[in-house]
Parts: structure tokens; C-alpha cells; sequence
């Protein structure tokens, strides 16, 4: 006997109840075992009575064991689904929430007017809201934005892996910008999380400067309305996401900035998620 060599070979099915034992949802489970091997959950079913490789069983306890410690499942596999598009996601970007696709969905219906409209994605991190976006709209000239050259990478790389023409542009914010004209639509999910919310220990794994402006959380998009109005054409529309309690705030800096038609849309679990205006003509 030679130790723990002699033991009984780990199946699929038996991973998956080890990961379920461990803490995971069935659902987690079963997609942990079909991002480590490339598979389908349909084939994963088919074969659930087979034995992982040794190096897949041993990359499988590595991702579980990361899993458990708050390791986003998202950062282990590397990928995301937004908005229909799998998005490559790497610890230097934020993780496309499903609640974003609000913002996506209310920027294509701003987007009914004007043909081969002029956008532009602040602080785009993976590259999520641009690409949906130019999924949708393929007359539309699209640009992303953001201030870390990590970050834009990746957003760069899921736009070519996903054959959608758009342009990067490095900086912060709106001078990344310099030498472009005014744009039909600015969209932007920028950091909003107050310095002090403690749901940002929840977060530890996601780049802090993607989440939180420190403070109050308003800094960034206080910033984002000021700047607006130079970047946009009459009749553009500004759109933000923002957190659960700051749609007054955010419509009040609206309003005092000269917006107009000022809305707010609520996300999938019914909190105002997203508010935005028109600049006028
Ligand atoms: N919605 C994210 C969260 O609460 C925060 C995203 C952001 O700061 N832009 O986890």
C-alpha cells in the first residue's frame, strides 16, 4: 500500500457531490466541473460514472479549495456570460453583474433614432456594456474606455475573441477622449460602492478602484454628469448605473446639471439600478 495512491478513483458525479458536500450549489458544482473540462453539462451527465484524470482531479480540489476561501467562480474559469456574450474576466476587471444588462437594454432603446450612432463605455473594465451593445447595433461606432491598461486589455482581447469591431482608449474617464467628437450616447458603470459599505469585505477578490471612489461613492459620478454636456450631442443621452440607494442623488446632480427627461430604471431584483437623462437640444 502506498498511501493515499490506492484510492478509489474520483468520478464526475462523485466530484460533484464532494463540491455540494464542500458548500457549493448543484448549480456552481456542475459548472466548476464543465469550465475544468470543456464540456457541455449534457456530456458531464452522460459520463458522470468516469474517472478525472489525476492532474484534472488535482486542478479540481485547487479550484474548489479557492472556491470555498471567496475566489469568485468567475476568476477560477475565467469567463462570464453578459448580455448572450461569454466574456473573458481576469482579477484586474470587475465581474459583469447580470443587473447591468438594465443599462444595456435601456442604451439599445435610446439608440432606436439615430443611425450609426457614436458611444462611448466608461470605465468598461471587460468590455461588457460596449460589446453588448455593439451586438445589437452593429452600425454603431463604439468606443470603450478605461484608466487601467489590465483591465482594457482584457476588454480589447473579448472584442476581438468575439469579432466586434469597436476602439479602446486608455485614461480616466473622459480624457481618454481627447480629440474625439461629441458622442449620440454615454454609458457608463462606473465605481459607486461608499468607502465604507461592508459588503466591500465581500468583494476582496474584485479590483477595489472598480467598485468604490471612497467616500460617499458619488465622487465618480458626480464627475461622469459634470463632464457630460462637452461630450455629447443636443439630444445624447447620458446613462449610469448606481448603487441600490442613490437614484435621488444621482437625479438631483441631473437635474442641476440641465438634463432633461431625467428616468430611472429598476434592475432584476426590483432597486432602482440605473438613472440617466437627456441633454438638450
Ligand atoms: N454592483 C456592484 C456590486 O454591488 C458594484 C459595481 C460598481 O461599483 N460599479 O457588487
Amino acid at each position: 500500500m502506498s498511501g493515499t495512491a490506492a484510492a478509489v478513483p474520483l468520478t464526475f458525479a462523485g466530484a460533484e457531490r464532494a463540491a455540494i458536500a464542500a458548500g457549493l450549489t448543484r448549480a456552481e458544482a456542475q459548472y466548476l466541473l464543465q469550465a475544468l473540462l470543456g464540456v457541455s453539462r449534457a456530456w458531464l451527465i452522460a459520463h458522470d460514472t468516469d474517472a478525472l484524470e489525476t492532474a484534472v482531479e488535482d486542478r479540481f480540489h485547487h479550484w474548489l479549495g479557492r472556491r470555498l476561501d471567496g475566489m469568485p467562480l468567475a476568476y477560477l474559469t475565467g469567463e462570464k456570460e453578459f448580455f448572450g456574450l461569454t466574456l473573458r474576466v481576469t482579477p484586474d476587471t470587475l465581474i459583469p453583474r447580470p443587473d447591468t444588462e438594465v443599462l444595456v437594454e435601456w442604451a439599445l432603446e435610446r439608440l432606436d433614432g439615430p443611425r450609426a450612432p457614436r458611444v462611448v463605455d466608461l470605465g468598461t473594465g471587460t468590455g461588457a456594456i460596449a460589446l453588448a451593445i455593439k451586438s445589437r447595433r452593429p452600425d454603431a461606432d463604439v468606443r470603450m474606455v478605461d484608466a487601467s491598461p489590465g483591465a482594457l486589455a482584457v476588454a480589447l482581447d473579448n472584442a476581438s475573441r468575439l469579432n466586434l469591431p469597436v476602439d479602446g482608449h486608455l485614461g480616466s474617464w473622459y480624457e481618454a477622449l481627447a480629440g474625439q467628437v461629441p458622442f449620440d450616447l454615454i454609458v457608463s458603470n462606473p465605481p459607486y460602492v461608499a468607502g465604507d459599505d461592508h459588503h466591500l469585505d465581500a468583494l476582496k477578490h474584485e479590483p477595489r478602484m472598480a467598485l468604490t471612489p471612497e467616500g460617499d461613492g458619488l465622487a465618480d459620478l458626480r464627475h461622469l454628469i459634470d463632464g457630460a454636456p462637452h461630450w455629447l450631442r443636443p439630444d445624447g443621452w447620458l446613462l449610469l448605473e448606481h448603487g441600490w440607494d442613490q437614484a435621488d442623488a444621482v437625479t438631483a446632480l441631473l437635474r442641476e446639471r440641465g438634463f432633461a427627461d431625467i428616468d430611472t430604471r429598476r434592475d432584476l431584483g426590483g432597486q432602482p439600478r440605473a438613472t440617466g437623462g437627456r441633454w438638450p437640444a
